[in-house]
């Protein structure tokens, strides 16, 4: 888990290792897959506001470039599907160039042709790859996940636990190659949608989809981010994560890794895998390791992800 490391008593203040994730999400919501669920399906941004999301990301690129003793992740998580965006296919390879960054992230639906992927430097790029059956045929999914592979780019594969889609599901893991993470987030998660019998065929790919059923209590808890973790918006505007709106700063506040401490999350809930991966109560840290934005687990613990009763004993599920 990303942890950020001052010592505030020497060089006052200055940070000695500045090991940090930034969270992008910036006003764009467009997006050419129609999700039945989802209230950015087809949506189109007027030019002015993919103008300001492209300062937006620009401010963050150039924010790592000028932070060479940093150890950074950047993720963008978009509320749309960011690689439609010139801005953020370039700002992907240049941070990948980027000897601060550990690993650029993006969450993607996987529409888009990869060929940029091959000007990145590979090693630092990881993708979380949604596959929406509805919108697109499972073979050009595959096709595109085997680009990935050939180009060296991690990444992680994840469906919706739609009712409709269970068999899919299932077809989807027997597809991929073992060690790849396929997860699997609720549909209407906490509302009693997904029956003991449709959850048990999902836990027995995914042994973490318990955590993504339920809100998980967070009230008061030890959390990561505004500490080792953040969010960032297109104004550079930080919040400790999407889901709490006060401010900590700014990212160009000279004094911003000052005000990042450890802080109990101020919400009753937290309902959603790129936030509850960080409380420390849920321990996700240690199945995932190094691949906590992208969500692909520790080497060991893909290992044994091609036996169902294996998988849950990996990821420390009962
Ligand atoms: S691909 Fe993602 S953003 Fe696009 S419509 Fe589907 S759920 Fe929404
Ligand atoms: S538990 Fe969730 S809502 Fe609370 S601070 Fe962490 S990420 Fe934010």
């Amino acid at each position: 888990m990303a942890r950020l490391r001052v010592d505030p008593r020497k060089d006052g203040g200055t940070p000695l290792a500045l090991r940090l994730s930034l969270l992008y999400r910036g006003p764009v919501t467009s997006c050419d897959f129609d999700c039945s669920y989802c209230p950015f399906a087809h949506a189109a941004d007027p030019s002015e506001v993919i103008a300001a999301d492209r300062i937006g990301v620009e401010r963050v690129v150039s924010w790592a470039e000028n932070h060479p003793e940093a150890e950074l992740g950047i993720f963008f998580t978009p509320r749309g599907e960011a690689l439609l965006h010139a801005h953020y296919r370039d700002a992907i390879v240049r941070l990948s160039r980027c000897t601060s960054v550990r690993r650029v992230v993006v969450q993607t639906n996987l529409s888009v042709d990869l060929e940029w992927l091959g000007l990145a430097h590979g090693p630092r790029v990881a993708l979380w790859c949604s596959y929406h059956p509805d919108a697109i045929s499972r073979e050009r999914f595959l096709h595109q996940r085997v680009v990935l592979a050939g180009l060296g780019i991690r990444h992680s594969v994840g469906m919706v636990g739609l009712r409709e889609h269970l068999d899919e599901i299932e077809v989807m893991r027997r597809a991929l190659p073992e060690s790849v993470y396929l997860w699997v987030n609720a549909y209407r998660r906490g509302t009693g949608y997904t029956t003991p019998l449709e959850r048990a065929r999902i836990e027995a790919v995914d042994p973490l989809f318990r955590y993504s059923m339920e809100r998980q209590p967070s009230l008061g808890r030890a959390c990561a981010t505004g500490e080792g973790v953040v969010s960032v918006d297109h104004l550079g505007a930080v919040r400790r994560c999407h889901f709490v709106d006060a401010l900590i700063g700014n990212l160009e506040d000279p004094d911003l890794v000052q005000r990042l401490v450890p802080r109990p999350c101020p919400n009753e809930q937290c309902r959603c895998h790129i936030g509850y991966v960080h409380l420390n109560s849920l321990r996700l840290g240690e199945a995932f390791g190094d691949g906590v934005l992208e969500r692909v687990p520790v080497a060991a613990t893909a290992a044994v992800f091609s036996g169902s009763g294996n998988r849950a004993k990996a990821l420390g599920a009962e």
